[in-house]
């Protein structure tokens, strides 16, 4: 018998959620082929046709909303209002997605030379696109990759993390009567199957890991493919002396702890201009407020990280820092649950003021001016979102203009990107094009430029 993963239910380990194949090289090829073979009728078959199919898949979501939900809370430990939120997420990002099928196609140019020849540049979708997504947003990023894709034209194998197997392939079950059959495959798997799938496909989208995406990034590039890598963060919320402080405090409360803190878009640094103190006061407060436990129990808003070997890396940290303000001890009971914490006494140099570490956890920086705010924010190989909190609007643009992330949010948390928007960073935490939006357009097609000149030249 072929190898299998397991993935775990993080509140509860004993639960296995699913035993899946750990696919090899032979069964990603295979699934590649049947997708080539699936995209050319699918990219023939008219835009009209895409849109409608997009939309009758977002309406499947839409009605299998409440398990798909369960699902996710289950197998992540992902809390039940942001799962729900997550499948409603996925629902507008096909229904987005639908209507770009529609979009205009490509620009038409003046002809540089007099007569009537037409000059027009038309997109083309690339082929089969090899998804390969973390466990962290199981259906809404395999949703924001696939969708575009499919709306261009193209095929799909999806190539999920072990941990969230189970979602991916129920998304893929639920669609698979709308779509054409071998469009859309889930291969399971880990490294191997990873790795396969970049060395078959057109075109690449990763989301992960720095270490993950970079060694993606390589391949592809190895066999000029195109290819986009969205990685972690390592963000920053600046704290100005005029912010409304207990307003700022429940926002970055909720941006760091929620969902454990395992967004890439989380807050993990808290940087506090002047005297740190009363900020860290309320901080401590809003988290110490916020529901942990079981993800299923409604109110519930900091659930388990996703393995042992995540929660050992929270308390770690936690037991590296200065001063713990709040938390720090992995929580009891079987799960793998880690307390809210807050630490301070951190420097910028230090390690948990520099990587990421995933989890519900960070950590508050003093600065003496905004000055030194923004050099501490942009001191980290990361740079994908920013937060500001303040009253004053002319800082407000300053900073914006000076802060090195893809996405900057003024009075607004970290976590929490609308879909429809440009989403991605700068250095180490994003490369290639944008994903989401009118953006996606760029990975998913290629330009063909026509000439079109009367026969007699
Ligand atoms: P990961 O890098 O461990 O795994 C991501 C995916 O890559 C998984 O499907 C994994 O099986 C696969 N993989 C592993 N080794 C591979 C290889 N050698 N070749 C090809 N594929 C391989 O990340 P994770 O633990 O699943 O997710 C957490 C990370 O994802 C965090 O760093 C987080 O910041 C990041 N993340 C980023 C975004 C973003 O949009 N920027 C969104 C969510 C998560």
């Amino acid at each position: 018998m072929s190898a299998t993963i397991e993935s775990r239910s993080p509140q509860r380990p004993s639960d296995v959620v699913a035993t899946v194949p750990d696919s090899d090289r032979r069964a990603v090829a295979s699934a590649v082929a049947s997708a080539r073979a699936a995209g050319s009728a699918w990219a023939e078959g008219g835009a009209v046709a895409r849109a409608n199919a997009l939309n009758e898949a977002a309406a499947i979501v839409a009605a299998a909303a409440d398990e798909l939900t369960t699902l996710i809370v289950r197998e992540v430990g992902k809390p039940l209002g942001e799962a729900a939120g997550e499948v409603g997420r996925a629902v507008a990002i096909l229904r987005y997605q639908a209507q770009a099928a529609l979009d205009p196609d490509g620009e038409t140019y003046p002809n540089a030379a007099a007569g009537t020849a037409l000059l027009m540049a038309r997109r083309r979708p690339r082929g089969v696109a090899g998804l390969i997504t973390p466990w962290n947003f199981p259906i809404a990023i395999p949703l924001w990759k696939a969708a575009p894709a499919l709306a261009y034209g193209n095929a799909v194998v999806l190539k999920p993390a072990p941990a969230a197997s189970a979602v991916a392939l129920r998304t893929a079950e639920l669609l698979a009567p709308v779509l054409p059959e071998g469009l859309f495959t889930v291969v399971t798997g880990g490294a191997e199957a990873g790795t396969a799938l970049v060395e078959e496909a057109d075109v690449v989208s990763f989301t992960g890991s720095v270490a993950v995406g970079r060694a993606v990034a390589l391949a592809a590039a190895g066999r000029g493919v195109p290819f986009q890598a969205e990685m972690g963060g390592q963000n920053a919320s600046i704290v100005l002396p005029d912010a409304n402080v207990e307003a700022a405090a429940a926002m970055i409360a909720g941006a760091a702890m929620g969902y454990a803190g395992q967004k890439c878009t989380a807050t993990s640094r808290v940087i506090v201009v002047g005297d740190p103190a009363p900020f860290t006061g309320a901080l401590v407060a809003a988290v110490e407020g916020l529901g942990a436990g079981d993800p299923a129990d409604k109110g519930v808003v900091v659930g388990p990280v996703i393995s042992e070997e995540a929660r050992g890396r929270v308390v770690a940290a936690a037991g590296e820092a200065g001063a713990v303000a709040t938390g720090g001890r992995a929580g009891s009971g079987d799960g793998w649950f880690a307390e809210p914490t807050v630490v301070t006494g951190v420097s910028p140099g230090d390690r948990i003021a520099r990587e990421e570490v995933f989890g519900p956890i960070t950590a508050v920086l003093p600065a003496a001016g905004a000055d030194e705010a923004v050099a501490i924010s942009n001191g980290v190989p990361y740079g994908l979102v920013t937060s500001v909190f303040t009253r004053d609007l002319d800082r407000a643009l300053d900073l914006t203009a000076r802060l090195d992330t893809g996405m900057v949010r003024v009075n607004q948390p970290t976590a929490g990107v609308d879909f429809h928007a440009p989403f991605g960073g700068e250095k180490d935490s994003s490369m290639g094009p944008r994903e989401q939006g009118k953006h996606a357009r760029e990975l998913y097609t290629s330009t063909r430029t026509i000439t079109i000149a009367p026969a007699g030249g």
